[in-house]
């Protein structure tokens, strides 16, 4: 009995019943499953690009990257956009209490991210300002 999961059947059975081996996962050319058994741990049959190690040049590795991303948040500038807005979140949070802006505001708990200093007075709160201003302006 194969296992049916997303539409396409992920085992196949092969000598009669006595073995069970991965099925090929690509849709041929009617829109249906391929029938054949999927290469020793890949996804799909060598007439599907079982045996393909994927893009070699640096030109089709940027291709596939660009035809792949999706919304860019695990790239590389994405993760350091993340961490700057974490950093930034903190020092507004500090900024707000050092000033007494609102009285209920706790230290964000959690790990620090990279780049983060504590902003304790007025002093660090200008120059948090004017980090600001900077960047808005450049
Ligand atoms: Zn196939």
């Amino acid at each position: 009995m194969a296992t049916k999961i997303s539409g396409k059947k992920e085992r196949l059975i092969l000598a009669f019943g006595r073995t069970l081996v991965p099925r090929c996962q690509a849709t041929n050319r009617r829109g249906e499953q391929c029938l054949k058994a999927a290469i020793q741990n890949k996804s799909v049959c060598r007439n599907h690009g079982g045996r393909s190690t994927g893009a070699r040049t640096e030109e089709g590795k940027r291709r596939s990257r660009e035809a792949n991303l999706i919304h860019g948040e695990r790239s590389v500038q994405g993760m350091l956009r993340a961490r700057e807005d974490r950093v930034r979140i903190r020092q507004l949070a500090d900024a707000v209490r050092v000033l007494g802006l609102a009285t209920n505001v706790k230290r964000v708990r959690g790990k620090w991210p990279e780049g983060y200093q504590p902003i304790e007075d007025e002093a660090g709160v200008l120059d948090l300002v004017q980090k600001l201003r900077i960047r808005r302006e450049g």
